[in-house]
């Protein structure tokens, strides 16, 4: 059974003040906790959060109209006879039922922060547990102070193991998180600069992950990246307990790519779910939680299935040997620098890449954007499209140097040029961050085939 709890057992975890509500009323037992009034099913309960748009507690009546057995809430209303437990702070109170009802089981919690890989290594450690047992995971991308109690709150006694993302944009985040999931396993796929403008260093954007390892048990096992020296040093600082690292250079678990597919550790071969180097580490980082539970990677021999969610090194194989690589998710500095790569790495004639703005880099995005010309010139790609704001597509064309490459302002003058360009077998990669909606253009590109 999936969450449940009286009422009663409710005021108790969070000090709350009841209103309105019976002795017997409060033996009343609910059945979920819900934030979107839109998705209550009788029976639950109503907890109100303020959102960026709308706040939450402008939808309690129509919650109880609905059926839910009272609501959870820190503001006074006007209409005093709403059935209600009264708290200081509503999130807090969300994350505070979550963090009560995670501690009712005893399977392992499996945490996974860093800047880049998160998502596509919480999927993997997904499909690698699923081998073994029944898995809860962070869906999509829901890792922030609402998504992780959120799943957190998802536990039910069918499930063996909970893989739990977690994001951060600032100091402190990360350690909250990991206070509510109290994880079993911790898992840091590395440091690198997303979110510099705001964090100022890549020493504090370490210390920021590592937040992850000083607020978890101590009987708890942190599980590295043993390629990224800044992680290492910083998580040693913070954290004495057991740790296993895993890594393409060395490490307790190190990784070796016979070929493209496949990936050698000690005297093993597996077979790997995704393209790309940096996709062999974080599968590693899978392996890791797997060794670390004692399960037996036979089973692994012949390969998981994974989906990982859109925008990822994801490929579209087109008429006349064209081929796509579509990284249009979202891009920093790694992953601009795995993404080329990748593109470098993947067999055909000619390697083209259309690249946009990485945003929010601060003083660091000229310099940035001019790395990641110079990567495109070291991997000797044929050419870069760009469709990048002013400064930074200067940046882009001067580290490319002498690399061919033409700037755009629009998706559908990359997309016209890319047309006219492109020929049989050609490898070409789209990548920027999200807000560049580059995906539209990998649209507008695939329609013409
Ligand atoms: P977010 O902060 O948005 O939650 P995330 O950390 O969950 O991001 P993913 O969604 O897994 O990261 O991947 C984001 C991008 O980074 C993708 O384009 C992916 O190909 C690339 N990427 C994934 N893993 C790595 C890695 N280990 N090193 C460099 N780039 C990576
Ligand atoms: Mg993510």
């Amino acid at each position: 059974m999936s969450f449940h709890a009286t009422l009663t057992q409710l005021i108790d975890v969070l000090g709350a003040t009841a209103e309105n509500l019976t002795e017997q009323a409060l033996t009343q037992t609910a059945i979920g906790i819900t934030i979107d009034s839109r998705s209550l099913k009788p029976g639950e309960i109503f907890l109100g959060l303020r959102g960026e748009k709308f706040d939450g507690h402008d939808f309690v009546s129509q919650a109880l109209k609905q059926g839910a057995i009272a609501a959870i809430v820190d503001v006074q209303f006007q209409t005093s006879n709403l059935p209600i437990l009264r708290v200081k702070d509503a999130l807090e109170a969300y994350q505070a039922i979550a963090h009560w009802w995670r501690n009712q089981f005893k399977i392992p919690v499996i945490a996974i922060t860093g800047s880049v890989g998160k998502t596509t290594t919480k999927e993997l450690i997904a499909a690698v547990l699923s081998n073994y047992g029944n898995v809860l995971k962070t869906e999509a991308n829901y890792n922030n102070e609402i998504g992780v109690p959120k799943t957190l709150l998802e536990l039910g006694q069918t499930h063996d193991y909970a893989v739990v993302e977690m994001g951060m944009r600032a100091r402190g985040e990360i350690a909250l998180l990991s206070q509510i999931a109290s994880p079993d396993i911790a898992v840091i796929t590395n440091v690198g600069t997303a979110h510099i403008g705001r964090l100022g260093s890549r020493t504090a954007i370490a210390e920021a992950k590592c937040e992850l390892l000083a607020e978890m048990p101590q009987d708890a096992i942190a599980i590295l990246n043993h390629d990224n020296p800044l992680l290492i040093q910083t998580a040693q600082t913070v954290w004495q307990g057991q740790t296993i690292t895993y890594g393409l250079e060395g490490g307790d678990l190190h990784g070796q790519l016979i070929d493209a597919e496949t990936l050698k550790v000690g005297d093993r071969s597996f077979p790997l779910p995704l393209v790309g180097q940096h996709n062999a580490l974080n599968y590693l980082a899978a392996l890791a939680v797997a060794k670390t539970l004692n399960l037996d990677e036979s089973a692994l021999s012949a390969g998981v299935d994974v989906a990982i969610p859109g925008g990822r090194s994801r490929k579209f194989e087109l008429a006349n040997d064209i081929v796509i690589l579509d990284e249009t998710y979202n891009a920093g500095l790694e992953s601009m620098l795995a993404a080329l790569q990748l593109l470098a790495d993947t067999p055909g004639t000619r390697h083209i890449a259309v690249l946009g703005t990485m945003k929010e880099l601060g003083d660091w995005s000229v310099p940035f954007h001019q790395q990641v010309g110079a990567m495109a010139k070291q991997l000797n790609l044929d050419g870069l499209l760009i469709l990048a704001d002013q400064a930074e597509a200067e940046a882009l064309t001067i580290g490319a140097d002498p690399l061919p490459s033409e700037q755009f302002s629009t998706h559908e003058a990359v997309v016209a040029r890319l047309k006219e360009l492109v020929r049989s077998g050609d490898r070409i990669l789209f990548k920027a961050s999200r807000s560049v909606g580059l995906d539209r253009a990998v649209e507008q590109f695939r329609s013409q085939f």
